[in-house]
């Protein structure tokens, strides 16, 4: 019998530490959590869930315009954000209380309250000191905002879910996720937009053409998207409006300013450098394969180790330490060909390498592409075109990558996951036969590669 009040305390129950915790309880540990924001995290609260359900709600202005191409007549329609945030917010209540009976009907001790490291086996919770054989800190991430002047008006993705009103005129500064997904959001729901990204091109990582594809289908769409433009400096006139001068000199009014500038570990504070635990530079935590940390009964899983930032990458970590912890052990997170989706206005779907890094890792590869525009829009009177691109090992012939933008790519991207996960050959690919008529019939119907060496480079 352990001497400890738990055999795991688990601090954040985002999506890694209840995961974690419910699947640790359910191998026989006496678990307990500590939340003292929101039950669900980021994800639930102010990310994946709200983030989807906002592109939801934002599609529907081209739908409804759209529907004419299709015979429909619509009315006189407008939009009201309060209403949207309203039932935005029962959804997530809704979500909040599923957590808190998933972990309750685990059997797992619930504390809604801030827990900070205090030792190798201890916590303090509200003042009380609680042992524990095992700490997992899964606390994940913050938003990050540069310091520059006046930062102290403009917000971030936890501010953007519960706004007072939809501005009219915004800046989204940044080129991540992030970024992309809300600018498209409010563009959306009827914002002026405009996007600075500081680099020459956004959605750094992802592959060229994905890029450069996604860039010219957002302007499309009106979105002011530009690159190599930061803001220096922000004030606020006495009127509200926010004046951004940019560091070539030129200014930018706006009512509100969203920095998507990235997010940091959120471990300031937890006292987990006082325990012992050894961080990276930016303050992630710094864990090995079991997700250990420098100190033995201190483990960490999910954003707050800054590997992949992803919900269901959290989910998995969960799933690898509670297996090894308590379970039959010998799990190994897989961090290879994780299939992700940007939620922008059309959606970017991808798995595995970019074709600049197949060709870094393989050498030779044969790079197939297609970019049409989508059967619905041949009557829709939309512009919107999607595109399509496979990269093969040519030595191996399996496919390494594959990426699309267009309507549900992350659907799609999630389907073929499957078999790329499976080692699928380009082969396979044709083996497979098609369905007809959809835009993913695409992946298996490519028969020509294009011989594309120089965009590679
Ligand atoms: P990202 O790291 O993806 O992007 C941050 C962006 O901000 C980059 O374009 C970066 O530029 C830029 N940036 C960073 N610092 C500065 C600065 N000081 N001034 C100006 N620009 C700056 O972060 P996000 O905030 O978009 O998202 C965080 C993470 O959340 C993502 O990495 C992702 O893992 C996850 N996420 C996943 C989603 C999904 O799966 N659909 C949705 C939303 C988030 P540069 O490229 O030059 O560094």
């Amino acid at each position: 019998m352990s001497h400890y009040d738990y055999d795991l305390f688990v601090i954040g129950a985002g999506s890694g530490g209840v995961r974690a915790g419910r699947m640790s309880a359910s191998l026989g540990a006496k678990v307990a959590v500590a939340e003292d924001r929101y039950l669900g995290g980021t994800c639930v609260n102010v990310g994946c869930v709200p983030k989807k359900l906002m592109v939801y709600a934002s599609h529907y202005r081209e739908d409804f315009e759209e529907a004419a191409g299709f015979g429909w007549t619509v009315g006189p329609r407008s939009f009201d954000w309060a209403t949207l945030v309203e039932r935005k917010n029962t959804e997530i209540n809704r979500l909040n209380g599923i957590y808190d009976g998933l972990l309750k009907n685990a059997g797992v001790t619930l504390y809604n309250a801030r827990a900070t490291v205090k030792g190798p086996h201890e916590v303090e919770v509200n003042g009380e000191t609680i042992t524990a054989e095992r700490i997992l800190v899964a606390v994940g991430g913050w938003p990050s905002v540069p310091e520059i002047p006046g930062r102290e008006h403009v917000i971030t993705s936890n501010e953007f879910f519960f706004m007072d009103a939809l501005p009219k005129r915004v800046i989204v500064v940044g080129g991540g996720y992030i970024a992309v997904e809300l600018a498209g959001v409010l563009n959306g729901l009827g914002s002026q937009v405009t996007q600075l990204y500081r680099g020459p091109h956004f959605l750094r990582g992802f592959d060229d053409d994905v890029r450069h594809f996604l860039a010219e289908e957002i302007r499309k769409k009106g979105i002011d998207l530009q690159f190599n433009a930061n803001i220096a400096k922000v004030d606020k006139r006495d009127n509200g409006t926010l004046v951004a001068t940019l560091e070539d000199g030129s200014t930018m009014e706006a009512d509100t300013i969203l920095y998507a500038t990235g997010r940091a570990p959120n471990t300031a504070g937890l006292g987990l450098e006082e325990a012992g635990v050894e961080l990276a530079k930016g303050g992630a935590i710094i864990v090995n394969d079991d997700f250990q940390t420098s100190v033995k009964s201190i483990y960490a899983l999910g954003d707050v180790i800054d590997r992949v930032a992803l919900t269901p990458v959290a989910i998995a970590e969960g799933m690898v330490f509670a297996h090894n912890t308590y379970g039959k052990g010998g799990r190994k997170m897989d961090y290879r060909d994780i299939p992700t989706a940007v939620f922008s206005q059309p959606p970017i779907g991808t798995v595995g390498l970019s074709e600049a890094e197949a060709r870094t890792k393989y050498g030779e590869v044969d790079v197939y592409c297609s970019e049409f525009r989508p059967m619905k829009h041949t009557m829709s009177g939309s512009d919107e075109r999607s595109f399509m691109k496979l990269i093969v090992d040519t030595k191996s012939d399996r496919v390494v990558g594959l990426h699309m933008v267009g309507p549900e790519s992350g659907e799609i991207a999630q389907g073929f996951g499957v078999a790329m996960k499976a080692g699928a050959t380009k082969a396979d690919f044709d083996a497979t036969v098609g369905i007809h008529p959809t835009s993913a019939e695409e992946f298996v119907t490519m028969r020509e590669p294009v011989v594309r060496a120089a965009a590679a480079e």
